[in-house]
């Protein structure tokens, strides 16, 4: 599961110290665009990309309010949150037609999260044999697609 998450977790944990805001809460304020890649507004959260993604289409559903972990959240929001990725999961699967997902979360620093402040749920889509799309040099080498060209393919579908 560490192998799975550490690409980006590295890359946020050093993002976060860079910041004293949180940058989910910073996110949830702001307007929707590529910039910070928020794709989705719901009453009770967010649906933001990864900035890092593990695969194409890597989404992260995001609570409003900043609690570390999912008993903190009530009912409500739990629910939404389901709800979303239920939505989202939908939305993926036409737009990129993912063999598998993993969906998720990491709860705690010693988990992997990367933002353990607050808690999100992530949603990664899957196909055989992308376990490879990072490989070492000198293997072929998938590339996944370009964030912005995520961002607005996610952003086309829900407008
Ligand atoms: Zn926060």
């Amino acid at each position: 599961m560490d192998t799975l998450w550490s690409p980006w977790r590295m890359k946020y944990m050093m993002s976060q110290e860079r910041s004293e805001e949180c940058i989910f809460c910073k996110a949830a304020t702001e307007e929707a665009t590529v910039e910070n890649l928020v794709v989705l507004r719901r009453k009770l959260a967010f649906v933001i990309l990864n900035r890092f993604p593990y695969t194409t289409g890597h989404i992260m559903i995001v609570p409003y309010v900043h609690v570390d972990t999912i008993e903190k959240l009530d009912s409500a929001t739990r629910s939404e949150l389901m709800d979303v990725m239920a939505e989202m999961m939908i939305l993926l699967r036409e737009l990129y037609h993912p063999q598998a997902f993993n969906i998720g979360a990491n709860i705690g620093m010693e988990a992997g999260a990367g933002i353990a402040g607050h808690v999100h749920l992530h949603v990664v889509p899957r196909w055989a044999g992308d376990t490879n799309f990072m490989s070492t040099i000198g293997e072929t080498r998938v590339l996944p697609e370009e964030l912005v060209d995520t961002f607005q393919r996610i952003r086309d579908r829900l407008i």
